[in-house]
Protein backbone atom coordinates (compact mmCIF):
# COMPACT_ATOMS: atom_id res chain seq x y z
CA UNK A 1 0.00 0.00 0.00
CA UNK A 2 1.62 3.59 -0.83
CA UNK A 3 1.07 5.31 2.23
CA UNK A 4 -0.71 8.87 1.49
CA UNK A 5 1.24 12.18 1.93
CA UNK A 6 1.15 13.78 5.67
CA UNK A 7 0.44 17.23 6.86
CA UNK A 8 3.03 17.96 9.21
CA UNK A 9 3.87 21.04 11.26
CA UNK A 10 6.98 21.67 12.86
CA UNK A 11 6.99 24.97 15.22
CA UNK A 12 10.08 26.24 15.07
CA UNK A 13 11.61 24.65 12.11
CA UNK A 14 14.25 27.63 10.50
CA UNK A 15 18.00 26.20 12.47
CA UNK A 16 19.18 22.76 14.46
CA UNK A 17 17.12 20.24 15.35
CA UNK A 18 13.83 21.87 13.82
CA UNK A 19 15.87 21.79 10.57
CA UNK A 20 16.81 18.60 10.69
CA UNK A 21 13.37 17.52 11.17
CA UNK A 22 11.72 19.52 8.29
CA UNK A 23 14.18 18.09 6.28
CA UNK A 24 13.39 14.41 6.83
CA UNK A 25 9.89 14.49 6.89
CA UNK A 26 10.49 16.17 2.82
CA UNK A 27 12.54 13.63 2.39
CA UNK A 28 10.13 10.75 3.25
CA UNK A 29 7.83 12.80 1.12
CA UNK A 30 5.12 14.64 3.35
CA UNK A 31 3.78 17.97 2.79
CA UNK A 32 5.81 19.90 5.71
CA UNK A 33 4.87 23.23 7.03
CA UNK A 34 7.20 24.95 9.82
CA UNK A 35 7.39 28.46 11.88
CA UNK A 36 10.46 30.42 12.71
CA UNK A 37 10.54 33.88 14.52
CA UNK A 38 14.12 35.59 13.37
CA UNK A 39 16.20 33.61 11.31
CA UNK A 40 14.48 34.49 7.98
CA UNK A 41 17.63 33.68 5.85
CA UNK A 42 17.80 30.17 7.40
CA UNK A 43 14.25 29.71 6.66
CA UNK A 44 14.35 30.89 3.01
CA UNK A 45 17.54 28.64 2.47
CA UNK A 46 15.25 25.56 4.04
CA UNK A 47 12.21 26.53 2.23
CA UNK A 48 14.09 26.31 -1.06
CA UNK A 49 15.86 23.42 -0.56
CA UNK A 50 13.21 21.17 0.89
CA UNK A 51 10.30 22.28 -0.60
CA UNK A 52 8.95 22.77 2.97
CA UNK A 53 6.36 26.16 3.61
CA UNK A 54 8.37 28.64 6.20
CA UNK A 55 5.70 30.75 8.17
CA UNK A 56 6.96 33.44 10.41
CA UNK A 57 4.97 32.93 13.47
CA UNK A 58 6.63 33.97 17.34
CA UNK A 59 5.66 30.83 19.28
CA UNK A 60 5.85 32.69 22.37
CA UNK A 61 3.14 34.43 21.48
CA UNK A 62 -0.42 32.62 22.37
CA UNK A 63 -2.85 33.83 19.82
CA UNK A 64 0.11 33.30 17.39
CA UNK A 65 0.62 29.34 17.97
CA UNK A 66 -2.64 28.78 17.68
CA UNK A 67 -3.03 30.50 14.78
CA UNK A 68 -0.01 28.77 13.11
CA UNK A 69 -1.61 25.44 13.67
CA UNK A 70 -5.34 26.10 12.91
CA UNK A 71 -4.07 27.84 10.03
CA UNK A 72 -2.93 24.67 8.58
CA UNK A 73 -6.54 22.43 8.45
CA UNK A 74 -6.00 18.69 8.46
CA UNK A 75 -3.33 17.85 10.04
CA UNK A 76 -1.68 14.48 10.92
CA UNK A 77 2.18 15.56 12.71
CA UNK A 78 2.51 18.65 15.06
CA UNK A 79 6.39 18.69 16.46
CA UNK A 80 7.12 20.95 18.87
CA UNK A 81 10.17 21.78 18.68
CA UNK A 82 11.21 25.70 19.46
CA UNK A 83 12.77 26.30 22.63
CA UNK A 84 14.99 28.84 24.58
CA UNK A 85 17.86 28.23 26.93
CA UNK A 86 18.31 30.69 29.33
CA UNK A 87 21.24 29.57 31.97
CA UNK A 88 22.61 31.47 34.83
CA UNK A 89 22.39 31.60 38.44
CA UNK A 90 19.00 32.56 39.81
CA UNK A 91 19.76 35.04 41.88
CA UNK A 92 21.02 36.95 38.71
CA UNK A 93 19.18 35.66 36.22
CA UNK A 94 16.70 38.03 34.48
CA UNK A 95 13.02 37.38 35.42
CA UNK A 96 11.69 38.65 31.84
CA UNK A 97 13.82 35.94 30.21
CA UNK A 98 13.01 33.19 32.17
CA UNK A 99 9.02 34.10 31.74
CA UNK A 100 9.87 34.25 28.07
CA UNK A 101 11.63 30.86 28.55
CA UNK A 102 8.56 29.61 29.83
CA UNK A 103 6.32 31.21 27.50
CA UNK A 104 8.09 29.53 24.45
CA UNK A 105 8.98 25.85 25.82
CA UNK A 106 5.81 25.24 28.17
CA UNK A 107 2.76 27.30 27.30
CA UNK A 108 3.47 27.36 23.38
CA UNK A 109 3.85 23.24 23.22
CA UNK A 110 0.34 22.96 25.02
CA UNK A 111 -1.09 25.33 23.03
CA UNK A 112 -0.30 24.46 19.87
CA UNK A 113 -0.52 20.48 21.02
CA UNK A 114 -4.35 21.47 22.47
CA UNK A 115 -5.21 23.42 18.62
CA UNK A 116 -3.57 20.40 16.76
CA UNK A 117 -5.55 17.61 18.86
CA UNK A 118 -9.01 20.13 17.44
CA UNK A 119 -7.50 19.24 13.89
CA UNK A 120 -6.13 16.20 13.76
CA UNK A 121 -8.31 13.02 12.19
CA UNK A 122 -7.90 9.79 14.26
CA UNK A 123 -4.31 8.51 14.45
CA UNK A 124 -2.77 11.96 14.63
CA UNK A 125 0.82 12.44 16.36
CA UNK A 126 2.41 14.87 18.54
CA UNK A 127 5.43 15.16 19.06
CA UNK A 128 7.46 17.57 21.66
CA UNK A 129 10.93 18.07 21.67
CA UNK A 130 11.68 17.97 25.23
CA UNK A 131 15.33 17.41 27.11
CA UNK A 132 17.50 14.84 28.96
CA UNK A 133 17.44 18.29 31.49
CA UNK A 134 13.95 17.12 32.26
CA UNK A 135 15.51 14.18 33.99
CA UNK A 136 18.55 15.36 35.20
CA UNK A 137 20.54 19.03 35.42
CA UNK A 138 23.96 17.79 36.83
CA UNK A 139 24.99 21.07 36.88
CA UNK A 140 24.67 24.42 38.33
CA UNK A 141 22.17 27.57 36.35
CA UNK A 142 19.73 25.22 34.87
CA UNK A 143 16.73 25.11 37.49
CA UNK A 144 14.75 27.56 34.96
CA UNK A 145 15.33 25.52 31.99
CA UNK A 146 14.78 22.04 33.84
CA UNK A 147 11.47 23.44 35.01
CA UNK A 148 10.31 24.19 31.32
CA UNK A 149 11.46 20.85 30.37
CA UNK A 150 10.02 18.58 33.16
CA UNK A 151 6.93 20.61 32.69
CA UNK A 152 6.58 18.75 29.35
CA UNK A 153 6.86 15.60 30.55
CA UNK A 154 3.48 15.73 32.71
CA UNK A 155 1.76 17.43 29.53
CA UNK A 156 2.54 14.72 27.41
CA UNK A 157 1.10 11.85 30.11
CA UNK A 158 -1.80 14.13 30.28
CA UNK A 159 -2.73 14.67 26.94
CA UNK A 160 -2.07 11.21 25.87
CA UNK A 161 -4.73 10.54 28.41
CA UNK A 162 -7.04 12.98 26.99
CA UNK A 163 -6.25 12.23 23.61
CA UNK A 164 -6.08 8.56 23.23
CA UNK A 165 -9.38 7.35 23.06
CA UNK A 166 -8.75 8.94 19.22
CA UNK A 167 -5.72 7.28 18.66
CA UNK A 168 -3.67 10.15 19.05
CA UNK A 169 -0.66 9.70 20.54
CA UNK A 170 1.43 12.30 22.63
CA UNK A 171 5.25 11.72 23.09
CA UNK A 172 8.63 13.98 24.34
CA UNK A 173 11.70 13.37 22.32
CA UNK A 174 14.48 13.86 25.12
CA UNK A 175 18.30 14.77 23.28
CA UNK A 176 21.00 15.00 25.20
CA UNK A 177 23.57 17.87 23.83
CA UNK A 178 22.37 17.97 20.13
CA UNK A 179 25.41 20.17 17.93
CA UNK A 180 23.56 22.78 16.67
CA UNK A 181 23.85 26.92 17.51
CA UNK A 182 22.30 26.56 21.00
CA UNK A 183 25.04 24.56 22.06
CA UNK A 184 27.91 23.96 19.38
CA UNK A 185 30.01 20.60 19.79
CA UNK A 186 32.95 22.63 20.06
CA UNK A 187 31.51 25.16 22.60
CA UNK A 188 32.86 25.76 25.88
CA UNK A 189 30.59 23.51 27.50
CA UNK A 190 31.43 20.68 25.57
CA UNK A 191 34.01 19.09 27.63
CA UNK A 192 31.96 19.19 31.14
CA UNK A 193 28.77 17.98 29.36
CA UNK A 194 30.87 15.25 27.35
CA UNK A 195 32.13 13.75 30.94
CA UNK A 196 28.56 13.23 31.97
CA UNK A 197 28.11 10.72 28.78
CA UNK A 198 29.05 7.28 28.03
CA UNK A 199 29.04 8.05 24.36
CA UNK A 200 31.17 11.04 24.51
CA UNK A 201 30.32 12.99 21.50
CA UNK A 202 27.22 15.35 20.95
CA UNK A 203 23.84 14.08 19.34
CA UNK A 204 23.47 15.29 15.81
CA UNK A 205 20.68 16.93 14.41
CA UNK A 206 19.49 13.95 11.93
CA UNK A 207 19.71 11.53 14.96
CA UNK A 208 16.67 13.37 16.63
CA UNK A 209 14.85 13.94 13.52
CA UNK A 210 15.18 10.14 12.97
CA UNK A 211 13.43 9.28 16.34
CA UNK A 212 10.73 11.60 15.54
CA UNK A 213 10.30 10.26 12.21
CA UNK A 214 9.85 6.37 13.99
CA UNK A 215 7.33 8.02 16.43
CA UNK A 216 5.57 9.67 13.65
CA UNK A 217 5.75 6.67 11.74
CA UNK A 218 3.03 3.26 11.36
CA UNK A 219 5.49 1.27 14.06
CA UNK A 220 4.55 3.82 16.78
CA UNK A 221 0.48 3.64 16.79
CA UNK A 222 0.34 2.49 20.48
CA UNK A 223 3.50 4.58 21.81
CA UNK A 224 2.09 7.23 23.84
CA UNK A 225 2.24 9.46 26.62
CA UNK A 226 5.97 8.62 26.94
CA UNK A 227 9.46 9.56 27.02
CA UNK A 228 12.29 8.98 24.59
CA UNK A 229 15.63 9.66 25.76
CA UNK A 230 18.42 9.77 22.91
CA UNK A 231 21.46 11.65 25.22
CA UNK A 232 24.58 9.51 24.24
CA UNK A 233 23.91 7.77 28.37
CA UNK A 234 24.19 11.44 29.53
CA UNK A 235 20.81 10.95 31.78
CA UNK A 236 21.98 7.06 32.88
P1 LIG B 1 18.45 26.35 18.05
O1 LIG B 1 18.55 27.56 18.92
O2 LIG B 1 19.63 25.92 17.30
O3 LIG B 1 17.18 26.49 17.08
C1 LIG B 1 15.94 26.87 17.65
C2 LIG B 1 14.86 26.83 16.60
O4 LIG B 1 13.63 27.23 17.23
C3 LIG B 1 15.13 27.78 15.47
O5 LIG B 1 14.62 27.27 14.27
C4 LIG B 1 14.34 29.03 15.90
O6 LIG B 1 13.89 29.80 14.81
C5 LIG B 1 13.14 28.39 16.56
N1 LIG B 1 12.55 29.33 17.50
C6 LIG B 1 13.14 29.91 18.57
N2 LIG B 1 12.30 30.76 19.16
C7 LIG B 1 11.14 30.72 18.44
C8 LIG B 1 9.90 31.37 18.54
N3 LIG B 1 9.66 32.26 19.52
N4 LIG B 1 8.93 31.10 17.64
C9 LIG B 1 9.16 30.20 16.64
N5 LIG B 1 10.33 29.56 16.49
C10 LIG B 1 11.30 29.81 17.38
O7 LIG B 1 17.98 25.18 19.05
P2 LIG B 1 18.16 23.59 18.96
O8 LIG B 1 17.91 23.11 17.60
O9 LIG B 1 19.39 23.22 19.66
O10 LIG B 1 16.96 23.17 19.94
C11 LIG B 1 15.70 22.76 19.48
C12 LIG B 1 14.92 22.17 20.63
O11 LIG B 1 15.68 21.09 21.22
C13 LIG B 1 14.68 23.16 21.79
O12 LIG B 1 13.40 22.92 22.34
C14 LIG B 1 15.76 22.80 22.79
O13 LIG B 1 15.41 23.15 24.11
C15 LIG B 1 15.84 21.30 22.60
N6 LIG B 1 17.08 20.71 23.03
C16 LIG B 1 18.28 21.08 22.49
C17 LIG B 1 19.45 20.50 22.92
C18 LIG B 1 20.78 20.88 22.40
O14 LIG B 1 21.80 20.46 23.02
N7 LIG B 1 20.89 21.60 21.27
C19 LIG B 1 19.44 19.45 23.97
C20 LIG B 1 18.13 19.12 24.45
C21 LIG B 1 17.00 19.72 23.98
P3 LIG B 1 14.41 31.32 14.57
O15 LIG B 1 15.89 31.32 14.69
O16 LIG B 1 13.90 31.62 13.21
O17 LIG B 1 13.77 32.15 15.62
Amino acid sequence: MIQEKRNVLVIGGSRGIGAAIVQRFAEAGDLVTFTYAGSTDAAAALQDKTGAVAVRSDAADRKAVISAVSSQGKLDVLVVNAGALVLGNPLELDADAVDRMIDLNVRAPYHAAVEAARKMADGGRIIIIGSVNGDRMPFEGGAAYALTKSAMQGMARGLARDFGGRGITVNVVQPGPTDTDMNPANGPMSEAMHSFMAIKRHVRPMEVAGMVLWLAGPDAGVVTGALHTIDGGFGA
